[in-house]
């Protein structure tokens, strides 16, 4: 197992109350100091290319987020996404540790991965920043094993309390690509309905506020699990959010770290049957420093199994 992460994921600061604080990661790579972790592999995360970012969002859009990087201060993109001074190299860095971590379990140097980088992903669109995303990592990664590597069937599994919006928008007409969320509903961004399915490969199971570990898995066992078992991936990329947890100030799901310990473990079985264990996970959301720390260290115990 890997971990790919960059020291200039802490360089992305979107001010003073801002929930999507540098604190997250440091709490991440806290949970991931503990001893039970010493033996995982390293590795510096490398800056996605253009030609990767490109595979995901349109070149108009990466010129814009290249062009909005400020010197100094801040640069507002839509009311939630602020871009300072080290958020361009933040976002390259967790793009390219995505693609990286890609790289590496197609070419078998490694089975499972985890991206502990920020600022996360799954709202950004092919043209569009929003919801603290700036460029989607995980999308940009499904791109990269579709273009590069020639993958058939990659599976995007979402378990963040918000709907991926973002990364749906990317692949609604791409049937390479599953994408399975569950998430809160009604919450931020909207989208995320039962009824939308792209081209037959979208599958959301939005929950009610107050939902908690017994319809969560239900989903997932139920729903979700199946419609993967049956696409066969070739890959398996999480979006892995932790703002489900009981303690999140962002939403009311009422998950414990035990729930992620579960899908994880549930993703890494499907791993094993369909896509030679290869499981890359990147961090998206989880705004409880205590609850992302543990919840982080479930997902993390779970993919060394
Ligand atoms: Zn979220």
């Amino acid at each position: 197992m890997r971990i790919y992460t960059h020291h200039a994921c802490l360089e992305h600061d979107p001010g003073i109350g801002h929930p999507e604080s540098p604190a997250r990661l440091r709490a991440v790579m806290q949970a991931l100091d503990e001893p039970r972790f010493a033996s995982i592999e390293r590795i510096e995360a490398p800056s996605a290319t253009r030609e990767q970012l490109e595979r995901a969002h349109g070149t108009e859009y990466v010129d814009h987020i290249f062009a909005s990087a400020p010197s100094h201060g801040l640069a507002q993109l839509d009311p939630d996404t602020v871009m300072s001074p080290g958020s361009l190299e933040a976002a390259l860095r967790a793009a390219g540790a995505a693609c990286a971590a890609t790289d590496a379990v197609l070419a078998r140097e490694t089975r499972r991965t985890f991206c502990a980088v920020r600022p996360p992903g799954h709202h950004a669109t092919r043209h569009e920043a929003m919801g603290f995303c700036l460029f989607n990592s995980v999308a940009v990664a499904a791109a990269h094993a579709l273009g590069a590597h020639r993958l058939d069937r990659v599976a995007i599994v979402d378990f963040d309390v918000h709907h991926g919006n973002g990364t749906q928008a990317i692949f609604r007409h791409d049937p390479r690509v599953l994408y399975a969320s569950s998430h809160q509903m009604p919450l931020y961004p909207g989208t995320g309905a039962a009824s939308e399915h792209g081209a037959g490969n979208i599958f959301n199971a939005p929950l009610p506020p107050g939902a908690g570990s017994g319809e969560f898995r239900a989903v997932w066992e139920e729903k979700l699990l199946p419609e993967l078992e049956l696409f066969r991936p070739q890959l398996v990329l999480i979006s892995a959010g932790f703002d489900a947890d009981a303690r999140d100030p962002l939403a009311q799901l009422q998950l414990a770290p035990d729930d992620y310990a579960w899908i994880t473990q549930r993703l890494c079985e499907l791993a094993d049957r369909h896509a030679d264990g290869r499981v890359v996970s990147a961090l998206e959301g989880g705004y409880d420093l205590e609850a992302l720390r543990e919840c982080t260290a479930a997902h993390v115990a779970a993919l060394m199994a």
